[in-house]
């Protein structure tokens, strides 16, 4: 499929075709990386980072948002927030590839052990700086979407990860956001993790999440109405529009547990290609490592992200469960 010059530019970091709109309309315009562009204008202004491409094979929010730069850069005095765009992992876009070495969105920290030599612990390394520059001199709200696509079919075709340390007044309002967007489950994630979202929430307090649009197609073979709703929430969130007053409010789950691949021994009862959000219920084994098994501890639980291919060390899946009263989740801790 021929792709249009907007996508093909964005999935190739080239942001040429846009700059000189913003520019022009008065705004400063840095790259301070490949693939990284800021769009800032008075620094009281929301900040807003948005994120594609952190997996090389999810292309749908490229799309998504090349159209709505598109659009954008040519009525640039619309454009009401501080903006940053980031093209995530460029040689594996490149390539249509998930990564090169390894997954760029489990990088964003700052012990990487046997991984510090990998390609995409260089890339971390720029993402990381360049968000550091971008909310440190942020004097409003900061927001950050990191857009991508699950790589498996799911019970919630759209959903999204919110990391801890949020405030819950916050998080209350990034809950409506996503809803809006199409989102049509949250999960909160009380752990830490070396996500890029979670990353900018620990390190600068933005309100962040990992935002799964739907299922992967082939750049330029996305079906833009199935993002209808995110585009639009995104094309107002960029222009400081409020949203419609019909709220859409996702389903909150949280996770319960992590399963971590220890060693070669490792087994689940999901593989690669199990669902988002199958259920399991209690004392059922989810995997075993050596003589370690996890089980399900409530009633029911979900899995989300399984992937028993992982690198040992890393996360194999996440379990949750659903959490009805999320405003309970934040007093407790
Ligand atoms: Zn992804």
């Amino acid at each position: 499929m021929t792709l249009s010059p907007a996508v093909a530019a964005l999935a190739a970091a080239d942001f040429s075709g846009i700059v000189p709109h913003f520019i022009a309309a008065g705004f400063a315009v840095s790259e301070p990386a490949a693939g990284v562009v800021q769009i800032v204008g008075d620094p009281s202004r929301t900040s807003v980072l948005l994120s594609v491409g952190v997996h090389g094979d999810e292309t749908a929010p490229i799309e998504l948002l090349a159209q709505l730069l598109d659009v954008l850069a040519r009525q640039p005095q619309q454009l009401a927030v501080n903006l940053m765009i980031v093209v995530g992992n460029i040689a594996a876009i490149r390539q249509a590839r998930r990564f090169i070495d390894v997954d760029l969105n489990r990088l964003f920290c700052r012990e990487r052990g046997l991984l510090s030599a990998t390609a995409e612990a260089a890339r971390a390394d720029e993402l990381m700086l360049s968000s550091r520059v971008f909310f440190t001199r942020a004097a409003g709200l900061r927001l950050h979407l990191d857009l991508h696509t699950a790589i498996r079919g799911s019970l919630y075709p759209t959903f999204a990860m919110i990391p801890h340390g949020i405030a819950a007044t916050d998080r209350q309002a990034l809950i409506a956001l996503l809803g809006h967007a199409g989102i049509a489950a949250v999960i909160l994630n009380r752990s830490a993790a070396s996500t890029f979202s979670a990353y900018t929430a620990a390190q600068f307090g933005a309100t962040s999440a990992t935002v799964e649009l739907g299922q992967v197609s082939a750049l330029g073979d996305n079906d833009p109405a199935r993002f209808a709703a995110a585009s639009a929430t995104l094309a107002r969130t960029l222009r400081g529009e409020a949203a419609p007053a019909i709220p859409q409010v996702p389903l909150v789950f949280e996770v319960v547990q992590e399963i971590i691949k220890r060693s070669d021994t490792f087994r689940m009862s999901f593989d690669g290609t199990t669902p988002n959000f199958t259920a399991l219920s209690r004392d059922a084994v989810i995997a075993t490592d050596g003589i370690h098994a996890y089980r399900v501890g409530h009633d029911e639980e979900y899995v989300v992200f399984p992937n028993p291919a992982v690198r040992i060390g890393f996360r194999a899946a996440l379990m949750v469960v659903r959490c009805d009263a999320p405003a309970v989740f934040g007093a407790a801790h």
